[in-house]
């Protein structure tokens, strides 16, 4: 016993002890503290997708912090965001005004916004621009176009947009255009289509955006538009906005292959941070969640009717405190990173967040200012200094001057 006790330390010892690794834990997790946020600060961060156009045709003025959502100004720059790809969406059952005088008003609400804020936004069309822009502390605004259908079956208009610096389109949304099938479409089995794939006017959309510079996306296509997409393009393909089909089988995913191709091309999977593409067990809680409070969410429905964008944001903050242990962590986002990272590399891997098109969003991730948080998370998985920047910034890079031709 007496032998055994020598080893054991006395309380006073032990008081030093638990002190010292308290101390050591509070300085590591500091410099930890410091050390993440100043490397996060210090990357170009650039989120390829993001869908508050539809708030600001809404009303709302991102110009000042907002209630409600997950982006404006003040919180993108909370966020250390310096390149917002805004998506110009157009959804397909408004048919009036025509969908391409739709896009067109989207990105004059952008550009409105840009103006409107000279000292702390800048609207760049080229990786160079978006680089100056930023360097200067300013939040540089770009386009994309999520959905083919503005273009109304002319490579006029596609240009058009391309002049206007729209720098990716999305060739479908999760409705078809008369030349590209959706994934919601190719998977619907009750449907007739009238194609699959990419029509060879589809091709020439492709060989087009090829042409100008514009990067061909192909998240929400279907698996045949994506071959088609694969065998025509000559320049790197990006899904910018989609997941890892193996950590989560649902239509708007990439299966291997795709992504082993889209890796191959040049291009770049971004993360999208979907709780339902992220997490298999998600939409079921959900779904329970929603039953269980039906009259309430009719009832907010009927007191926002014709506002349906809002609607959503208003039951996931009327049930915030219900959804928080239902929605994915954090580190399921980050395992969707790290499973593209693994399998293809960490060049080909990015971020293309879906804030303000997805109402109810994962742990830790509530809005733009929380981008800090994969970053932290990243290194805490092990990810070097040198991998964080590719995944938050230089990937993207690397891409668009590839596709620009530079
Ligand atoms: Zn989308």
């Amino acid at each position: 016993m007496k032998q055994e006790s020598k080893h054991i330390p006395s309380n006073k010892v032990k008081y030093v002890i638990v002190l010292i690794v308290v101390s050591a834990c509070f300085v590591f997790g500091f410099q930890f503290g410091a050390k993440y946020r100043a490397i996060h600060y210090n990357a170009l961060l650039v989120d390829t997708h993001n869908d508050v156009v539809q708030r600001i045709l809404g009303g709302e003025d991102i110009s000042f912090r907002t209630l409600h959502g997950h982006s404006d100004l003040p919180r993108f720059i909370e966020g250390g965001v310096d390149v917002q790809m805004f998506s110009i969406w157009v959804p397909p059952e408004k048919k009036k005004p025509s969908y391409y005088a739709q896009a067109n008003e989207q990105i004059d609400s952008i550009m409105s916004f840009v103006k409107r804020n000279p000292e702390q936004t800048g609207f760049a069309r080229t990786a160079n621009e978006a680089v100056s822009i930023a360097l200067k502390d300013k939040l540089a605004a770009m386009l994309g176009m999520e959905g083919g259908h503005p273009i109304d079956n002319d490579l006029k208009k596609l240009e058009h947009f391309y002049k206007r610096g729209v720098r990716y389109m999305t060739l479908t949304w999760n409705n078809s255009t008369e030349w590209a099938t959706s994934a919601k479409d190719e998977t619907d089995t009750t449907l007739k289509l009238k194609h699959k794939g990419l029509t060879e006017f589809g091709k020439k959309v492709v060989q087009k955006m090829n042409e100008l510079g514009m990067m061909v996306d192909v998240s929400h296509v279907g698996e045949q538009t994506f071959w088609d997409v694969m065998s025509v393009s000559k320049k790197p393909v990006i899904a910018s906005h989609s997941d890892a089909w193996a950590l989560r089988q649902h239509r708007r995913n990439l299966k291997d292959d795709q992504i082993k191709a889209i890796a191959k091309s040049g291009g770049v999977v971004f993360i999208n941070f979907a709780p339902w593409f992220i997490d298999s067990t998600y939409g079921a809680k959900e779904d329970e969640l929603h039953e269980r409070y039906k009259h309430q969410i009719d009832s907010l429905k009927k007191a926002n009717k014709g506002n349906e964008w809002l609607h959503d944001f208003l039951v996931f903050e009327f049930l915030f405190k219900e959804y928080l242990p239902i929605r994915p962590p954090l580190s399921m986002v980050i395992d969707h990173i790290d499973y593209v990272a693994k399998l293809v590399g960490v060049d080909y891997v990015g971020i293309g967040s879906d804030f303000d098109g997805i109402s109810s969003v994962p742990g830790e991730l509530d809005d733009v200012s929380c981008f800090p948080n994969i970053t932290r998370e990243l290194l805490n998985r092990g990810y070097s200094e040198e991998d964080v920047k590719k995944i938050l910034g230089e990937n993207f890079f690397r891409v668009l001057r590839d596709v620009e031709g530079k």
